[in-house]
């Protein structure tokens, strides 16, 4: 279970989460040159690396706000991210 703090609301079970998934991803740079698969893909498919992440959470049992963490896909250890509200 992880315990993820909340900026405006502290500390709080993961159940009052949602994942957001990846905090910026990586626009082609020119998706006219992709198959529809490729762009598929980069739609669908978030990455999922291992070691650290920046991922956006939502407090949606709570204050409602959206923030970004950086969590350790192997461990699961968190940590603020520098810009962590938005
Ligand atoms: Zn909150």
């Amino acid at each position: 279970m992880l315990l993820i703090h909340c900026p405006h609301c502290g500390p709080r079970n993961e159940t009052e989460f949602t994942n957001g998934g990846p905090a910026r991803s990586t626009r082609p740079e020119d998706a006219t040159h992709l198959t529809d698969a490729a762009w598929v893909d980069y739609l669908t498919v978030p990455n999922n690396p291992m070691g650290w992440v920046q991922e956006k959470w939502w407090h949606n049992r709570g204050c409602g706000m959206w923030f970004t963490i950086e969590r350790n896909t192997v461990t699961h250890q968190i940590q603020q991210a520098p810009d962590h509200v938005g």
